[in-house]
């Protein structure tokens, strides 16, 4: 018996063909998603990708994109992730490969390969469902209080269940009803057939419905994607990839309109932030990673980074003034204490974004003008008063006020 994918095995040509116009509608709907967001990330102000960042990402990128190294500080979610996210990406791969083996006509689905290709799907395909079943368990027990306790999170997470599970139904209908040999190396598909022999569910006659009811659910998943937060499958690598590592601390300050590090502008509309910062908010989970170490959140303030992050994403279809959907208070609110970006799983510079915001939204209120004109004495003269250094101490004169003298700082540095 030839080793060989028989990819559309009972399946007509005009179904065949209705798979073909399902799978463009979809496709068509994930592109005009993606290019709506794209659309809307062009309307910031244009900030160019860093070829030398991602150059410098790379090893970062394979420790937090890869091995999810930031998720795994909660062991059993991030081990769940990993799951699903491992058993997507093989799932992924082996969807393509069929791809190629029968659209593109390069016969790589035969012999020893195919049958490796049956048995690594088949093992990935439960991680997949294992990670899947465990993460609607965490929810619905409400263990982590972190997460929302959205509908379409649950609806996400049985979509990718009832696509994971219906692959195994029409793999177990087809070895059930081809008997072919080398049926075990699918072992989850194969115990299947054993249980679908005989049924009158599972047989020749109903694989097309299952078959049918599978690919819909693949194609509703592709479309839905770009309008989902399923799109950080793709915004959250790309954003991990682009977005600068910045030490704890580092963030740009601006004094009188000189930026002490990097370039920054302020941020009083929406689209005052630049394309790669509206991008990065797309790139967010919505897992409250970063509110769960807010110091300002936890004390009870107004503040919450997740809802800075997700108001931006959500309101971005318009130049909306800021102060119109997020409160001075949030903005002021923040120490920039750095342990949101520091908890972010895909690269969200929170502080920029908080700080940028500020300096647009709220300059009076933050700064009184005579604390911000001593400022910059201090840092441009040395002297509060914006007289020469060397005149610093005038001010005590006729004052009574001891002045350490070089001898008793010699004495004390002795001691
Ligand atoms: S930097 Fe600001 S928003 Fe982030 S954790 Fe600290 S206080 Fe909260
Ligand atoms: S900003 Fe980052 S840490 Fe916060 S909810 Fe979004 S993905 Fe999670």
């Amino acid at each position: 018996m030839e080793i060989r994918r028989d990819t559309f095995w009972n399946i007509t040509f005009t179904m065949q063909l209705l798979l073909y116009v399902l799978a463009g509608i979809a496709i068509l709907i994930f592109c005009y998603g993606f290019y709506r967001r794209y659309r809307l990330w062009n309307k910031g102000r244009k900030e160019k990708i860093s070829w030398d960042t991602v150059k410098n990402n790379f090893a970062y990128f394979i420790r937090i994109a890869i091995r999810q190294t930031k998720l795994q500080r909660d062991k059993l979610t991030g081990t769940m992730h990993k799951m699903m996210a491992y058993g997507f990406v093989v799932l992924f791969i082996g969807t393509v490969l069929v791809f190629i083996d029968h659209d593109f006509g390069i016969p790589i689905l035969q012999g020893v390969f195919y049958l490796i290709y049956e048995l690594v799907l088949d093992v990935f395909g439960m991680v997949f469902i294992i990670g899947l079943l465990a993460f609607l368990y965490i929810r619905g027990k409400r263990q982590r209080t972190r997460m929302l306790q959205k509908r379409t999170d649950y609806a996400l997470l049985i979509l990718f269940l009832l696509i994971a599970a219906g692959g195994y139904v029409i793999e177990g209908i087809r070895i059930s009803e081809t008997n072919i040999t080398y049926g075990h190396w699918s072992p989850v598909g194969y115990l299947l057939s054993k249980g679908f022999e005989g049924s009158l569910l599972f047989n020749r006659d109903t694989y097309l419905v299952w078959w049918m009811s599978h690919a819909i659910l693949v194609f509703a998943f592709i479309a839905i994607m770009p309008y989902t937060k399923l799109f950080h499958i793709f915004t959250a690598p790309v954003n991990i990839l682009i977005s600068p590592v910045k030490r704890t601390g580092d963030f740009e300050a601006e004094v009188n309109g000189a930026i002490s590090v990097g370039e920054s502008k302020s941020v009083s509309k929406l689209y005052d932030f630049t394309n790669l910062q509206l991008l990065s908010t797309d790139a967010c989970t919505e897992c409250g990673r970063c509110d769960n170490l807010c110091p300002a959140h936890l004390s009870g303030k107004e503040l919450a980074p997740r809802n800075i992050i997700m108001k931006i994403r959500d309101n971005m279809e318009e130049n909306k003034v800021i102060a119109s959907f997020i409160s001075s208070e949030e903005l002021k609110a923040c120490t920039t204490c750095g342990a949101c970006v520091e908890a972010c799983p895909v690269s969200i510079n929170h502080i920029d974004l908080i700080l940028a915001m500020r300096r647009g939204a709220l300059p009076e209120e933050l700064l009184n003008p005579n604390a911000e004109e001593a400022l910059i004495h201090t840092e441009n003269d040395h002297n509060i008063w914006g007289s020469p250094w060397s005149s610093r101490e005038n001010w005590t004169n006729g004052l009574d006020i001891p002045v350490l003298q070089p001898r008793q700082s010699k004495k004390k540095e002795a001691n």
